[in-house]
C-alpha cells in the first residue's frame, strides 16, 4: 500500500504576530513546528503501513527550511521524503497550494491514499484536503477519527459529526483529513533519528512536478488577503456617586437606555 502523507512546517505558537506593511506572517525568531494535526496523520500513515504493508511517502510545499520538519517525519516513520519547493510557488493561497500538491501526488503516481492533517495551526483553513481530492479526482473523507478496515480497494472509516460518530466507506485512492482523536503520535526511535540524519530529501520544482506557471504562486491564487486587523474591544467604565438608591435609579436609568 502506498501511503502518501501531506505535511505543512507552521510556527510552533498560536500567538501568531502580522506585519501590517506586508499584511503577512511575521516568521523570523518563531521556532518552526510540524503542524500538531499532522504528526496524526503521520502516525496513521505508519500504522497503516504496519497493518497492511507498503510505503510512507511525506510531502511539503514550503521554503528551504521545510527540510527540517521533513526529517522529524523520518525519525517518525516515514520511508520518504519531497519537499517542493520553488519560487514559483512562493504566495500561493489554499487553491494554489493543493495544485501543487496534486502535480507532485501525481508525479508519485502510485498511490493508494493521501492523509492529511484537520487544519493547520496557521492557515487555519482545512482547505486543502478537499480542494486536493477535487484537483486529484478522487473520493475525501474529512474528520476522520479511526480507521476501521481496507480491503481490496475499499476503505471504511469512522468520521466525526457534531452528534457523535459516522460510519462510512469509500474506494481507494482517496483523500482523508484526521482529527486527533485518531491515534496517540510516537515519540522518535533512535533507528528513525539516525535514518533521519543522513536521509537523502529530494527537491522538487515546479519544472519538475509539470506546474504551469500561472496556476502555481501568486498567479495561480484567487484569494487575496485585502485586510489582516485585531478586533478592537472598547472598555468603558463609571462609577455612580450618591447614596446606594441614588446610584441604583442611575443604573437603572442608563440600562434602560441601552434596552
Ligand atoms: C493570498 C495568499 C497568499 C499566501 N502566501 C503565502 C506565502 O507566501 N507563504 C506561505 O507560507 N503561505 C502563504 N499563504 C498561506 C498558504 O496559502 C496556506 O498556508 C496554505 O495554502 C495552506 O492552507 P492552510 O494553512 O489553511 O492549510 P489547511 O487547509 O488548514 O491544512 C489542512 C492540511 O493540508 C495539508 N497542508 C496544508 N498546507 C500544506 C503544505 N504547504 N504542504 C503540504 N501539506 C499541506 C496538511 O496536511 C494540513 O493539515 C498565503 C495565503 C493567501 C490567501
Amino acid at each position: 500500500m502506498n501511503i502518501v502523507v501531506c505535511i505543512k512546517q507552521v510556527p510552533g505558537t498560536t500567538e501568531i504576530k502580522i506585519d501590517p506593511k506586508t499584511n503577512t506572517l511575521v516568521r523570523e525568531g518563531v521556532k518552526s513546528i510540524v503542524n500538531p494535526f499532522d504528526t496524526y496523520a503521520l502516525e496513521e500513515g505508519v500504522r497503516l503501513k504496519e497493518r497492511y504493508g507498503g510505503k510512507v511517502t511525506v510531502i511539503t510545499m514550503g521554503p528551504p527550511q521545510a527540510e527540517e520538519a521533513l526529517r522529524e517525519t523520518i525519525s517518525l516513520g516515514a520511508d520518504e521524503a519531497i519537499l517542493l519547493s520553488d519560487r514559483a510557488f512562493a504566495g500561493s493561497d489554499t487553491w494554489a497550494t493543493s495544485y501543487v500538491l496534486s502535480k507532485a501526488i501525481n508525479k508519485i503516481a502510485q498511490y493508494d491514499i493521501v492523509i492529511c492533517g484537520r487544519q493547520t495551526l496557521d492557515g487555519d483553513t482545512g482547505q486543502v484536503g478537499p480542494e486536493l481530492s477535487e484537483m486529484l479526482k478522487i473520493p475525501f473523507i474529512s474528520y476522520v477519527s479511526k480507521i476501521e478496515e481496507i480491503k481490496d480497494t475499499h476503505i471504511r472509516v469512522q468520521r466525526m459529526i457534531e452528534e457523535g460518530h459516522e460510519e462510512i466507506e469509500t474506494t481507494l485512492p482517496a483523500v482523508i483529513t484526521v482529527v486527533k482523536e485518531i491515534n496517540v503520535p510516537r515519540l522518535p526511535s533512535l533507528r528513525g533519528s539516525m535514518k533521519a540524519k543522513t536521509a537523502k530529501i529530494p527537491v522538487w520544482n515546479a519544472a519538475e512536478i509539470g506546474a504551469e506557471a500561472d496556476k502555481a504562486g501568486i498567479p495561480g491564487s484567487p484569494t487575496r488577503v485585502v485586510k489582516i486587523f485585531f478586533p478592537k474591544r472598547e472598555h468603558k467604565s463609571e462609577i455612580f456617586q450618591g447614596t446606594v438608591e441614588e446610584q441604583v435609579a442611575k443604573l437603572v436609568e442608563r440600562l434602560e437606555k441601552i434596552i
